[in-house]
């Protein structure tokens, strides 16, 4: 019997729940860590007694895997309130969801974004996402989220520039609304379906609660891997391990260069999130704000803090403001452009308001274009013993990378009970 452990490289979603499914049927692992802590894109930094999770990001408690994987009560989560604040020619447009909360139905009927059939469209979106199985919705006919909402639902301008586009841009990191139309209904799957959280620690807690099954012994962490060769693995250091197999759970480009090309590199969809301490909260309910009219740096914003107080110190509030894309500003040029569109929205209490660290995230996702899936979701296996997870094999999202790693650690269990 072997003592070579399965090396898995990257402790993030993906690398945790593989490794974590490994550990669960008894297998020696190796979970080798570049980063001095676990978790990759999600991860919170405390600093001066706030909570920055590492760039804006939520937990959809609809995510299948999630709700399988995560003991939701003990990361004790806090919901945003469904639908948004659009903030759009100077004014505050309320779009709630009329069926988690029928008290708004004439407010948001009526209001001035879009028109009532873009209410009756919405609604069938809403219904036809909910009665359609998740492999039903990855089925149908792909095309840019885009030409989905404009021609196979037939929205108005109005409702897609002011509404749906901040909306979406915000979860996809790209304003064209060039991503896959099957992940936009699955996504609104999930909004409509669940809750958007935030466990009440900050969203690092989803990771270190997955990385409690590893044995400390198991883990590695700012252990850089160079190569891998066959079934050797190469640190930074020079060192060499040995492995029974190895899986790469590492963000698709740097999985594309330590295979040298044999998995194809993504696009990447970058983001920053600029963070401010405020005396007094710029809102006072849990709703994510958007940016209707599509001029200045912000996409969207919200107050964390108003959704788990644990987010700020007693008595101050937590503000996030997300800018898509890569800014072609430095950073004191995208603080000053945020700060100054902040004072149009908030008058001169911005002003008051501390900066916080700000997180740029070059890789956030792998872009999903249209048709990224024809070739439905790539093998888990790569060469003899060599395996690879992550978001870019199955969808750019927490369920995509935590379905991802669990599968591909069912995928060698399989293989080895087959050999
Ligand atoms: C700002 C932001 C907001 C987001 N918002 C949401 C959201 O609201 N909802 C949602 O569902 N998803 C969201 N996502 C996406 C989600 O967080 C990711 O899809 C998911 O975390 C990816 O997990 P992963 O394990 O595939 O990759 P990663 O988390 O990137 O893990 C890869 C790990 O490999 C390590 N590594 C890399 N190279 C090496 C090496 N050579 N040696 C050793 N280790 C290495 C890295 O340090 C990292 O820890 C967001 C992402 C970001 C960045």
């Amino acid at each position: 019997m072997s003592r070579k452990p399965v090396v898995v490289i990257g402790a993030g979603l993906a690398g945790l729940c593989c490794a974590r499914q490994l550990v669960r049927n008894n297998v020696d692992v190796l979970l080798l860590e570049a980063e001095s802590e676990v978790g990759g894109r999600v991860r919170t930094d405390l600093v001066e007694g706030f909570r920055l999770d590492r760039g804006f990001q939520v937990l959809q408690t609809a995510y299948p895997e999630a709700s399988q994987q995560l003991d939701y009560s003990r990361l004790r989560l806090k919901n945003f309130e469904p639908g948004a604040l659009i903030l759009t020619q100077g004014k505050t447009v309320r779009m709630s969801d009329p069926w988690r909360r029928p008290q708004q139905l004439f407010s948001t009927a009526f209001n001035p974004i879009g028109n009532l059939l873009d209410r009756l469209r919405l609604a069938r979106l809403r219904w036809h996402v909910s009665v359609n199985s998740i492999e039903q919705l990855w089925a149908e006919p792909d095309s840019t989220t885009l030409e989905y909402l404009r021609t196979n639902c037939g929205f108005s301008t109005d409702m897609i520039e002011r509404f749906l586009q901040p909306w979406f841009s915000g979860v996809f990191f790209e304003r064209d609304l060039a991503t896959s139309s099957r992940f936009f209904k699955f996504i609104f799957r999930m909004f409509a379906l669940g809750d958007a959280a935030l466990p009440e620690q900050g969203m690092g807690a989803i990771t270190r609660q997955l990385a409690e099954e590893i044995p400390a012994c198991a883990l590695r962490l700012s252990t850089q891997v160079d190569a891998i060769e066959g079934l050797r693995v190469r640190l930074s250091t020079g060192e060499i391990l040995d492995s029974r197999a190895v899986v790469l759970a590492v963000e698709g480009p740097e999985g594309s260069r330590l295979t040298n090309g044999l998995i194809p590199a993504p696009e990447s969809r970058s983001t920053t999130t600029l963070y401010f301490g405020a005396p007094q909260p710029p809102i006072t309910e849990s709703l994510l704000v958007l940016n209707g009219d599509r001029t200045g740096p912000i996409n969207n914003l919200c107050v964390p803090s108003n959704v788990s107080p644990a987010y700020a110190p007693a008595g101050q509030a937590l503000v996030s403001a997300s800018v898509i894309g890569s800014p072609t500003q430095t950073e004191i040029e995208l603080e000053y452009e945020v700060r100054r569109q902040l004072r149009t929205w908030y008058g001169s209490a911005v002003d008051q308001w501390e900066s916080l660290p700000s997180y740029h995230i070059r890789h956030a996702l792998p872009a999903q274009p249209a048709h990224f899936r024809d070739a439905g979701i790539p093998q888990s296996q790569l060469a003899d013993g060599v395996y690879h997870c992550g978001d870019y094999c199955e969808s750019a999202s927490i369920h995509g990378a935590m379905i991802s790693g669990r599968r591909t650690a069912e995928s060698i269990l399989l293989a080895w009970s087959q050999s």
